[in-house]
């Protein structure tokens, strides 16, 4: 048996040069560098390691512009094998809830699958919403912010980062789980596998080929409108100049306005 992954990736700015639209409120993509979103890199990594033990098809599937084909192209020369970029204007705008439909949408479209792995967020929404909206769409079981995964006899096995500790999870397939970001090393891309990828390329699927309508994907099917944004301008902090001669009684009114503790 050739068990069968997709992986969900997400094009992203580079988050040291977001730029947001004034008049729409949008981010402006064309004027930033775009890289992929680092835990869809660390959700790739964990699947090429179910691959090193297992017989196994890696699908990337990402809804975006046709720029994020370069993402593709990038996981495809880690070690995936198929990629899916799922691109049409009709998709723009969407918040999560028309995003997680329409990657769900393109999943059910493949002849199988049986593990699904998404990043716990991503870097410039960070809303964590989409891997579980794409699981309660295609109606599977679900395993969020894990920082391990193993496939065996069927069954995924989990670790889960919880507060006071970590919770081992099982789950028969088909499964959806998200990686926490850092939880492992993503592997590097190979020379060979990037010119391999560029001859192969991608399959693009628009919004015909998913057989949605219109009014249910991007701006028009999203329930939520961004109204307003506003740039915080930091205060600068007061200067206050101080001689060593006062430092004991400054002391001593944080020790009094029990700020500072001796024990
Ligand atoms: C209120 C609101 C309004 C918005 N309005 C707009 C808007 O008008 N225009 C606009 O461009 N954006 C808009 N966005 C951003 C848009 O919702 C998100 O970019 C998109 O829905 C993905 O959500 P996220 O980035 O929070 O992903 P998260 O839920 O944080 O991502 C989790 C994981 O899901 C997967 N994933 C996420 N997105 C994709 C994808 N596209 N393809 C494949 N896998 C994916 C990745 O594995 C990722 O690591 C809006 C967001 C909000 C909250």
């Amino acid at each position: 048996m050739v068990l069968e992954i997709v992986v969900m990736v997400k094009q992203v700015p580079d988050s040291q040069e977001v730029v947001i639209d004034p008049v729409t409120m949008n981010l402006n993509r064309s004027m930033t560098r775009n890289v992929t979103n680092r835990a869809d890199e660390n959700a790739l990594e964990a699947a090429l390691q179910i691959k090193d033990k297992v017989p196994a098809n890696i699908t990337i599937v990402s809804m975006g512009p046709p720029q994020a084909e370069t993402t593709m192209i990038e996981c495809l020369a880690r070690g995936a094998d198929r990629a899916v970029l799922v691109s049409d204007r009709a998709f723009g705008g969407a918040d999560t809830y028309p995003t997680g439909l329409t990657v769900a949408s393109a999943i059910s479209k493949l002849d199988h699958f049986d593990i699904i792995i998404a990043g716990e967020e991503s870097s410039d929404s960070s809303t964590g919403h989409v891997g579980p909206g794409v699981a309660e769409f295609l109606g599977i079981d679900q395993i969020t912010y894990c920082s391990k995964i193993e496939f065996s006899d069927g069954r995924v096995t989990a670790e889960r980062e919880l507060e006071d500790g970590t919770e081992v999870v099982q789950c028969p397939t088909p499964v959806l789980v998200t990686m926490l970001l850092g939880s492992n090393f993503p592997r590097m891309q190979t020379l060979r596998r990037k010119i391999d990828a560029t001859k192969k390329g991608i399959e693009v699927w628009n919004l015909e080929k998913l057989g949605l309508q219109p009014e249910w994907v991007g701006v028009r099917g999203s329930p939520t409108i961004v109204r307003r944004m506003q740039s915080i301008k930091e205060r600068e902090r007061a200067k206050k100049p101080v001689t060593l001669e006062a430092i004991p009684d400054m002391v001593k009114e944080l020790y009094e306005k029990n700020i500072l503790k001796v024990k």
